[in-house]
């Protein structure tokens, strides 16, 4: 069978019993919008994390949204984030009408050094966005201390890293807000788009649940301008079979990480870095890669699936140009879009295909 980058089927038809009965139950039902299934969803997710309140929505793309709707976040404000994500972070950002202003990466790590925030803060800085790229903990303790010495709102999109830990805390759990995606390929996926918004205060949370439902309370009065966002019935009940796998599939990707980095030992790619303190779990495994293009061809030649994510960093994309960045503004971003390459990730990797992957990339680092 040809390797897959993803393999979402093989998973499935490993819990098929398990998720056919729930969505037959969903079926049968006939609760297709806001079922039951959605509330246990939200009330399993929140304890999971440790956090007080969760709202499903439509995709992680609106849980962003939602959150910074919640918080007023709107016209002249400056959300401060990564260049070097999904472009989803950046998106809701101006979408809702503020600037994203961004600030550049630790190159270990890929996610945004948070040493360079306080520099970023105008007087119309609403919120700082970390993302917990490739399922690798954003440096939390010096982001929030920054946002309260200048009373700035967090809001953790942890789209790519649910069950991800930082000095013993979920990650998604220690800012005002939290984002989840259940994006089918993410470590916890669902059969379709779905998302989630975490948060430990109730008020912030209420307003959350209005922005999601119309704006509105109770169903006809609306007292704000809000979206249409749930979560399916069907992929929350989904997402409650397979939820109950999370931290064992996590574990196997943190498994097959190591095996990767054990097997590219001696070749000159760099691989992932881990924090000692913080729990790591490998929704990518993403190394840095000299001649990273011609590397890729050649995996390409043997029919290894490879990703860059991401080839453009967000600065320097055509919609952002609002945010009035140029070339050279991020040389660590830069770099890193050049340099970085991910390998097939995922529960069904098995140790052959590992190390077909791995020979490959030496075999093309010893041809020189
Ligand atoms: C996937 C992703 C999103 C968006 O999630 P969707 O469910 O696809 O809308 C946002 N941010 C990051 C970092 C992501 O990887």
């Amino acid at each position: 069978m040809k390797m897959q980058m993803v393999d979402v089927v093989g998973q499935y038809r490993k819990i098929k019993t398990e998720v056919d009965a729930a969505v037959h139950r969903v079926l049968d039902s006939g609760q297709f919008i806001l079922g039951k299934e959605v509330g246990e969803l939200e009330a399993l997710i929140a304890g999971y994390l440790g956090v007080n309140h969760a709202v499903a929505c439509a995709s992680g793309t609106d849980a962003l949204q939602i959150a910074m709707m919640a918080m007023q976040i709107g016209p002249g404000d400056e959300v401060i984030t990564t260049p070097f994500t999904f472009v989803a972070t950046a998106e809701t950002i101006g979408l809702l009408g503020a600037k994203p202003a961004y600030v550049d990466i630790d190159p270990r790590t890929f996610n945004l050094d948070p040493a360079r925030i306080e520099a970023a803060i105008t007087p119309r800085t609403k919120a700082i966005i970390p993302v917990h790229l490739y399922g690798q903990p954003v440096d939390m303790d010096p982001v929030m201390a920054v946002a309260r010495a200048h009373g700035l709102k967090v809001i953790e999109d942890s789209a790519q890293a649910l069950g991800a830990s930082y000095k013993g805390k979920k990650v998604c759990s220690i800012g005002d807000a939290g984002c989840i995606s259940f994006f089918p390929s993410k470590n916890l996926g669902a059969f379709g788009d779905g998302g989630m918004i975490v948060t430990h205060d109730a008020t912030l949370a209420e307003r959350m649940r209005m922005v999601a439902a119309h704006g509105s309370r109770v169903r006809y009065y609306h007292e704000i301008l809000g979206v249409n966002s749930r979560l399916d019935t069907l992929q929350a009940a989904i997402l409650l079979v397979k939820a109950r796998h999370l931290d064992a599939w996590n574990a196997e990707r943190v498994r097959a990480a190591g095996r990767y980095t054990t097997l590219l030992a001696g070749t000159p790619v760099t691989p992932p870095f881990v924090r000692p303190e913080c729990g790591h779990i490998f929704h990518q495994y993403t190394l840095r890669a000299p001649r990273r293009d011609a590397l890729a061809a050649h995996l390409k030649s043997r029919d290894i699936p490879h990703a860059i994510y991401y080839p453009v960093p967000l600065h320097l994309q055509k919609a952002f140009a609002m945010a009035g960045n140029k070339p050279g503004d991020f040389p660590e971003t830069e770099k890193a879009a050049a340099e970085v390459l991910s390998l097939p990730m995922h529960t069904e990797l098995t140790e052959e295909e590992q190390r077909f992957i791995t020979d490959t990339i030496r075999e093309f680092y010893a041809a020189g």
